[in-house]
């Protein structure tokens, strides 16, 4: 961030959260951001009206609220209903972030998973409605896969779990984790429909440091309305002075991050947002046309989408290239993720790059040679041993300068090259050339 925010922050950082007496500015500015992104979400609330969410230590946290929320909610019709309420399950798509998994262990809620398959990076609407049963407490759509930043189709599930609600009556809901795309969405793709328009969405989370363009530790929950947030998850807390509401699992955190946020927003504004987003977009589009370009890999991730490549090694290519090309990499300074897709297609490997605002395009250029240099030392390798590096210093002779003549060269220094460069300096300082 800028260094008026640095600044910010260091001053923040003897503040803590939870004394809301003491600082309640800092609560204050919290509000303030759950309303700039329940707004930004579609959320239905009136003007003058207060949205309802909260801020949390990224999305983890978020995600870990927003499914006690649903656990709750679920626990209390069934009750109401007098029916058992001890195997709540979650429908979601085999690409879920680690999180999800975390919550299903530690609030003991089982994870339905629609499987992937070849062609099919994300959760297929049609196969996660039909495991949709009287259990299930939510079914978790992701705005920006992590494994390829894929958009899930949030309208089409929308759409079939309201038919599939309107003969059961079980009125699933819908979570959608956006924690990289929900600043991304309402940028770029205003028109797509993916939050609080729909209305079997009940709540979102997003990462304030992901596209949020905040240091690490925030991110944020929205609930559509007070009626999607069980009173009784909702502690009041007076010992430290006034009644404060809170739903956290923490109590005492530090205030720099909601107050970094904060700064963010008023400092860029929709416009300079939609301006950060459009170049990182730039950036990844000149990521994936360079790596087309190799002929080496195909490339998973789409165009609308989070701005990031995701590419995997062409039919035929050697099956642990993609492996071997990110331990390469790290030579140049690069680190490059390689991992195998989850259940069905783990035998898919891929590599993913995501762009982050300060990627602009001299590096992506220079991350593209790095690459094709990469791809030659290993193919050099295959053919049965490495090419020795030689760095070769010359100096012309005065009859090239001008004459059509052929360069004389003389041979000033000749020395092995053991290292690359491996350090890749980012800008620091002002960064935002878009206000
Ligand atoms: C990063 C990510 C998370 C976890 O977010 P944190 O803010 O790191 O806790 C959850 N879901 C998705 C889709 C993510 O990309």
């Amino acid at each position: 961030m800028e260094p008026e925010c640095d600044r910010l922050i260091l001053e923040g950082i003897n503040k803590n959260y939870a004394d809301m007496d003491e600082y309640p500015v800092t609560t204050e500015l919290q509000n303030r951001c759950v309303n700039i992104i329940a707004r930004l979400f579609n959320a239905p609330v009136g003007a003058g009206e207060k949205a309802v969410g909260v801020g949390t230590v990224g999305s983890s946290e978020a995600i870990m609220l927003a499914g006690l929320a649903f656990k709750r909610r679920w626990q209390h019709r069934r009750r109401a209903a007098g029916k058992p309420c001890d195997r709540p399950n979650i429908v979601t798509g085999a690409n879920v972030q680690v999180c999800w998994e975390k919550f299903a262990r530690y609030f003991e809620v089982e994870l339905k998973e629609v499987k992937l398959r070849e062609g099919r990076y994300v959760m297929d609407p049609d196969e996660a409605v039909a495991m949709v049963d009287e259990n299930t407490i939510c079914v978790a759509a992701i705005l920006g896969s992590t494994l390829t930043g894929e958009f899930e189709d949030v309208k089409r599930l929308n759409d079939l779990l309201a038919a599939r609600n309107r003969r059961t009556g079980w009125g699933t809901p819908i979570h959608v984790d956006a924690a990289s795309g929900g600043f991304i969405a309402p940028f770029l793709y205003p028109e797509l429909e993916w939050d609080f328009r729909l209305p079997l969405v009940k709540s979102i989370n997003v990462s304030g440091h992901k596209y949020g363009l905040v240091y690490a530790g925030v991110g944020w929950v929205i609930w559509r309305s007070k009626e999607d947030l069980p009173e009784d998850l909702i502690f009041h807390i007076n010992y430290l002075g006034a009644d404060q509401p809170t739903f956290t699992l923490n109590f005492s955190k530090g205030s720099s991050q909601i107050i970094a946020q904060y700064y963010q927003f008023l400092r860029l504004g929709f416009e300079g947002y939609r301006n950060v987003m459009e170049n990182c977009m730039e950036s990844a589009r000149i990521l994936r046309e360079g790596l087309e370009r190799t002929g080496r890999f195909t490339i998973i991730s789409k165009e609308r989408a989070v701005p990031l490549v995701a590419f995997t090694p062409k039919g035929g290519e050697d099956a642990s290239l993609a492996f071997r090309l990110s331990s390469e990499l790290r030579r140049f300074g690069w680190i490059v993720p390689a991992y195998t897709m989850p259940a069905d297609l783990e035998h898919m490997e891929v590599l993913r790059v995501v762009v982050r605002e300060d990627f602009g395009r001299p590096l992506a250029e220079r991350f593209l040679a790095h690459v094709r240099m990469a791809l030659d030392e290993l193919d050099d390798e295959a053919r049965g041993g490495r090419v020795p590096r030689v760095r070769v210093t010359i100096e012309l002779g005065p009859a090239a300068r001008g004459s059509g003549e052929e360069a004389s060269a003389r041979v000033v220094k000749r020395e092995p090259v053991v290292a690359v460069q491996r350090s890749v300096s980012l800008a620091g300082g002002k960064t935002k050339g878009v206000c």
